[in-house]
């Protein structure tokens, strides 16, 4: 009866709610920091926060199913046009249309091992396989994933900066990676964190020369509207077309549009928390090396740090208060992912790390 893809899904284990871990070990939510999802420490532009309010004042009536305002606004923050967006509840989304558009049983994804665990998952939904190319220096190795490319492979998927290692490739690389690409396979270039780059990567000149990529953004990280739900594609009108035909009707609701659209109006709020977030990097970075820790040099808002039995080390941090990723899953034990937070939150991070490890 039920689609094996369904009963063989692996399923996503995200960061712990605040909540749920105040409830599990009977601590009081407000002396719990979660720095496990890479989610802005900082929170929404106050300007976003207030569209957010004044969007509930409708808030009986659906939202704009075309995403027409926040699709505009983009396009003229992108030189683009506005058939050439794809809205959805978070990139998340965006990733699943591509599965539905172009994903069938018996074809390939190629992408790398680790990256974003969604890729594999919807891979493996849509019941296609997942071509999985390790890293190198903990980098994508973009000339192994075109090696891994077959008549079968429809999607090759490239993060960069890359989750969960916080490392990225330069524009040149990936203009030269996507030109080299056979016309049948689609490039998605999840950018979920170029914002923390001083100089993110342009691909846009590849939509012009007309080839199949789609790039993927959001406003869960540096825009911190993970709550609301708002992600976006943008690539060629007809491949922006096909993504659009295969979305729910209102997909993406009316609190987080006006939201998103308010917080790209507020550069100066993202351009602060860019230049927060590199002093915490470093903050965390001259930390982790004071304790001999190793760590993966990152350029995102997130980093990795080895610390041994990252099981343990993740359960003891959680029992006082901090939260953390454990990278079992990604078939890294030893190590944790760390969002980078306030200062405040990144010296209590070090301090109780050094305490767990020292007990
Ligand atoms: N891509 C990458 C690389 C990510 O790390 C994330 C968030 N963890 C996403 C996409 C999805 O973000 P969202 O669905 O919140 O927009």
């Amino acid at each position: 009866l039920v689609n094996p893809s369904v009963l063989t899904q692996p399923v996503y284990e995200p960061g712990k709610p605040i909540e749920d871990v105040a409830r599990e070990l009977g601590l009081d939510p407000a002396t719990i920091i979660k720095l496990a999802s890479n989610e802005n420490p900082f929170g929404p532009s106050p300007l976003a926060k207030a569209a957010a309010v004044r969007a509930l004042d409708q808030g009986e009536l659906y939202p704009d199913g075309g995403c027409v305002a926040l699709r505009a606004k983009l396009a003229k923050v992108y030189q683009l046009e506005p058939a050439q967006f794809v809205v959805g509840n978070g990139s998340n989304e965006i990733i699943e249309l591509l599965g539905h558009v172009f994903l069938r049983p018996g074809d390939e994804v190629v992408m790398g091992n680790p990256s974003f665990a969604v890729y594999k998952l919807v891979t493996l939904l849509f019941g296609a396989k997942p071509v999985e190319v390790p890293l190198v220096n903990h980098t994508h190795d973009l000339a192994a994933l075109a090696a891994a490319i077959t008549p079968k492979t429809k999607l090759v998927f490239v993060p960069s900066p890359n989750n969960p290692m916080g490392t990225a490739n330069t524009e040149a690389e990936l203009l030269a990676f996507a030109r080299g690409l056979p016309e049948h396979v689609v490039f998605a270039y999840d950018e979920a964190y170029a914002e923390y780059l001083d100089n993110p990567p342009d691909l846009r000149p590849l939509i012009r020369e007309g080839r199949k990529v789609v790039c993927l953004r959001t406003f869960s990280k540096i825009y911190g509207l993970a709550s609301l739900r708002v992600g976006y594609g943008y690539a060629s009108p007809e491949l922006a077309s096909l993504l659009n035909r295969v979305r729910q009707p209102f997909n993406v609701n009316a609190i987080g549009q006006a939201a998103a659209i308010a917080a790209l109006d507020d550069g100066a709020f993202t351009a602060k928390c860019a230049r927060e977030n590199r002093v915490g990097l470093g903050q965390l970075e001259a930390g982790f090396k004071a304790m001999g820790l190793e760590i993966v040099p990152s350029v995102a808002n997130f980093l990795l740090v080895k610390v041994g039995d990252g099981a343990r080390v993740f359960v003891e941090l959680q029992k006082r208060g901090v939260i953390v990723r454990p990278m079992r899953a990604y078939g890294m034990p030893e190590w944790l992912r760390v969002t980078v937070g306030t200062p405040a939150q990144n010296q209590r991070l070090l301090t109780t790390l050094a305490d767990v490890l020292r007990g």
